[in-house]
């Protein structure tokens, strides 16, 4: 679906400073060439089946399927990756791509420091530099992973620029890519940014589909009838639901965070309340204030609050072909706490919102429909902070 220039319908391209162009350029080519080596290819799957535990288990939610009374619930277990996210998927993919291109360092952007992480593990694995750029205020909310960088050998930058979170380490990974192109691949954490990264990412993690498509085959003969997956730049998303685009029967569903909800300023949901614009490289819809600032936003979920959307998913909402749908912080704690309790499984607090919309909509489906809710990574991250949200404190 990707045209000219990786044009996701109008969405998408290269809107970039001339001093990128030619690392863009060469990344590009260096991915066309690589994605259908053979030697390439053998040497990712047994990165990923060898060392981040693929594939991931396809679990039948049994205790959630009697509660709701209505679909059959399946649980892709992205959570059980070494990492205890999807990121490993596309990370070891970037790292392995960086150095067959020669590059002896790898930098990353990383909002909770979850995508930092995955980057400073596959980069030790594969004898490469590292180097993490992290909003100041981010590196304080969550120095334990600022710790566990550190512990992986990555260096670690705080980023004081702008509301020096996400976005502003984004932006500073991109300005450190220009000074030093030469060695250095930029590991991009999601379906975002110029081309050819939201093309990149998703080919890394459309792993998570081609792998649900045959679990769901092997285990009841037929084609799941909705897939639902949380989306902050959308990457376990468009991974959960790339290989069922061509399948219309299959509902593909992104779960926004609403944060507050979607009539407040603390928000994170960029198709309910974003617009048209042009950010990091890429056009997509993003969350802006009334002059087109990229508006501050909000959600309980550090991985969620990203103020735009792939592009990808951008065209998947203006065809129609996948729906997205805002959900709120109460609604994700209620499902966190849910599922704990129902399949003694804790999910990381993106991922429950993806379990709370499957709570709302399963009822609704016939006994013989299935649904695949993408648990995209673990909670033992969220837990402090949940409990904290509902007046408990546990010191960490
Ligand atoms: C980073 C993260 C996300 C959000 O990123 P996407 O690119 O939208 O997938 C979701 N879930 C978990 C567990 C994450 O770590």
């Amino acid at each position: 679906m990707v045209d000219r220039k990786g044009r996701f319908g109008i969405h998408g391209g290269q809107y970039i400073p001339e001093t990128l162009m030619n690392a863009v350029i060469e990344l590009e080519e260096a991915y066309e060439r690589y994605k259908k080596d053979p030697e390439f290819n053998r040497e990712l799957t047994a990165l990923l089946n060898g060392y981040a535990g693929r594939p991931s288990l396809l679990y039948y939610a049994k205790n959630m399927t009697e509660d709701l009374d209505g679909a059959k619930i399946y649980l892709k277990r992205e959570d059980l990756n070494h990492t205890g996210a999807h990121k490993i998927n596309n990370v070891l993919g970037q790292v392995l791509l960086a150095k067959k291109m020669g590059k002896t360092r790898v930098i990353a952007e990383t909002g909770a420091g979850q995508h930092g992480v995955a980057t400073a593990t596959a980069a030790t694995l594969m004898g490469m530099e590292c180097e993490i750029f992290m909003g100041k205020e981010d590196t304080e909310r969550q120095a334990l992973n600022v710790y566990k960088m550190r512990l992986l050998g990555a260096k670690v930058h705080a980023v004081t620029s702008g509301t020096a979170t996400l976005k502003d380490a984004v932006s500073e990974t991109m300005r450190e890519w220009t000074n030093r192109i030469a060695d250095t691949h930029y590991v991009l954490g999601s379906v975002m940014g110029p081309h050819p990264f939201p093309t990149i990412v998703r080919d890394f993690q459309a792993v998570i589909s081609r792998e649900i498509k045959e679990q769901m085959l092997e285990k009841e003969g037929r084609l799941p009838d909705a897939v639902i997956a949380c989306v902050g730049g959308g990457s376990n998303a468009i991974g959960a639901f790339y290989h069922f685009i061509e399948d219309p029967s299959v509902q593909l569903i992104g779960c926004e965070a609403a944060g507050r909800g979607v009539d407040t300023f603390e928000t994170a949901a960029t198709i309910a309340t974003g617009k048209l614009g042009i950010f990091h490289g890429m056009k997509s819809y993003f969350c802006q204030d009334e002059f087109g600032q990229i508006a501050p936003v909000y959600s309980i979920s550090a991985g969620l609050d990203y103020p735009g959307i792939g592009p990808e998913h951008a065209e998947l909402h203006d065809t129609g072909r996948a729906q997205y749908v805002p959900v709120t912080d109460e609604e994700a704690v209620s499902a966190f706490e849910y599922l704990s309790r129902m399949e003694g499984i804790i999910p990381a607090i993106e991922s429950a919102h993806a379990v709370a919309h499957a709570i709302k909509i399963a009822p609704s489906f016939r006994k013989d429909q299935c649904i695949v809710v993408n648990i995209s990574g673990r909670g033992d991250k969220d837990c402090a902070a949940i409990a904290r949200y509902r007046g408990e404190d546990i010191s960490e």
